[in-house]
């Protein structure tokens, strides 16, 4: 499968600093920000560096420095938020990717959901 990134996201526009959001981290790899509509006290968006739609174009082709570079962001922001299991209460990674997936904006993103018991994985 050949994805084609369009640079007209939003996401791309955040990257270029076009829409100003609530920056949490910035780095080589990855920008984190906040969501602007949360669904849970803490709301993270992590996205990488490149041009990658969704989770399956960024395994198949980023880099082995990219991948780790955005790995290690997730961990950062999830340990700056005091979150992270060891030590914190815990979140959840979410990933929506294609139409069932329901991934709205085609640049690859992780959601990092946490401040609250979050409940069942999915509700019916
Ligand atoms: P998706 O459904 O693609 O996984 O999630 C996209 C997320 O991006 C949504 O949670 C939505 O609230 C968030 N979002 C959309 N536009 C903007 C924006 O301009 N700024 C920020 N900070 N978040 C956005």
């Amino acid at each position: 499968m050949t994805y084609s990134y369009d640079p007209r996201n939003i996401f791309a526009r955040i990257l270029r600093g076009e829409i100003p959001t609530k920056t949490v981290l910035d780095n080589e790899y990855a920008l984190a920000f906040r969501d602007i509509a949360p669904k849970a006290p803490l709301h993270i968006l992590v996205i990488p560096k490149g041009p990658y739609v969704n989770a399956d174009h960024f395994a198949t082709g980023a880099s082995d420095a990219e991948i780790a570079g955005f790995a290690k962001a997730v961990a950062e922001v999830t340990r700056q938020s005091r979150v992270n299991p060891d030590g914190g209460k815990g979140y959840r990674l979410i990933a929506n990717a294609g139409e069932h997936g329901l991934q709205e904006v085609p640049h690859y993103h992780v959601h990092v959901l946490a401040g609250r018991h979050l409940g069942p994985l999915l509700v019916d």
